[in-house]
């Protein structure tokens, strides 16, 4: 995949510069360690024009995660949306996914705080996990313990246990993975969050050891609109293995409906599911085509 071309344009540090003359520095600490925090965030083409969804949620996630693990936040919110739709007009962007990366200068010791630097960058990204229903098993890996890293946080060194987790999953023949918290409930996908569906309602893990998603907030937001009840709760293997059907959502992969977990195939086909509707339904809000409460 290739992610910038020689016109790319991105954003540094308040200045808008060529992708190929940027350069990161190799005693980075947040090369060597794993310390910066990122967010994704996507861009519609909508019939207003190109939209960022979801914005201000984003970039506010964006600094929270900076502040949870002590790396400094000097930016304005507002300048970074600025900014954001800047960068989509100069690269031409309409439909895009965008990376805003704050990472830290050159240290090589563990002391936290150093002077941090924030990049973003857009490319065109598909459906992150595809358009089909997914084939996914529990990972032998587990979420880290929110004791020992700020799970809420999007801190770049946590995407290792993601790496590991989908990388198992594909050597495995699956397409995904699903990881356990350290209590052994379901927690989340290596880069969304789930949903389980059982006799028409919808369950979802409560915050405390999962990324809260933004999409999972837009899922729950939607469910009050069309009056499908969503119930916040611990919910275990069994559980899972018990229900009528099941759903990611995340930005990059918005809403993907799983198949099966490990051997154990959902029984509603996924065009009569809560998911596939709700699928529909995040389209419609996300290209701002109508009001979704008419929709339905
Ligand atoms: N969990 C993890 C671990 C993620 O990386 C993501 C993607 N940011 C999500 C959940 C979904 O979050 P969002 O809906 O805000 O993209």
């Amino acid at each position: 995949m290739q992610y910038f071309n020689s016109n790319t344009v991105l954003f540094l540090n308040g200045q808008f510069q060529k992708a190929s003359n940027t350069t990161a520095d190799i005693y980075g600490q947040s090369l060597h360690y794993g310390y910066a925090v990122f967010e994704g965030i996507r861009a519609y083409n909508t019939h207003n024009g190109t939209r960022v969804f979801k914005a201000r949620e984003h970039f506010e996630r964006l600094k929270r995660s900076a502040e949870l693990v002590h790396i400094p936040f000097p930016w304005k919110i507002t300048d970074l949306i600025k900014h954001t739709y800047k960068l989509l007009e100069i690269n031409n962007l309409k439909d895009a996914y965008i990376r805003p990366l704050i990472y830290c200068a050159p240290n090589m010791s563990l002391i936290g705080g150093t002077k941090p630097s924030i990049m973003i960058c857009a490319w065109e990204w598909g459906a992150y996990l595809g358009h089909e229903q997914l084939k996914v098993c529990i990972s032998t890996y587990e979420r880290p313990n929110p004791k020992s890293i700020p799970i809420e946080a999007k801190v770049s060194g946590n995407y290792v246990n993601s790496i590991l987790a989908t990388t198992e999953a594909r050597n495995k023949g699956f397409d995904e993975a699903l990881l356990l918290d350290m209590n052994q409930n379901i927690a989340e996908a290596p880069g969304a969050n789930i949903f389980i569906e059982k006799n028409g309602k919808l369950y979802t893990p409560p915050l405390g050891n999962i990324l809260p998603g933004i999409t999972r907030a837009t899922v729950m937001e939607l469910c009050r609109v069309l009056e499908i009840e969503v119930i916040e709760k611990h919910l275990s293997v069994t559980d899972l293995k018990h229900a009528d059907s099941a759903f990611f959502c995340g930005t990059a992969s918005e809403i993907a409906g799983i198949a099966s977990i490990d051997e154990y195939n959902f029984p509603i086909k996924w065009t009569d599911s809560i998911g596939s509707t709700l699928q529909r339904t995040y389209k419609c809000l996300v290209l701002e085509k109508q009001n979704y409460e008419v929709i339905i």
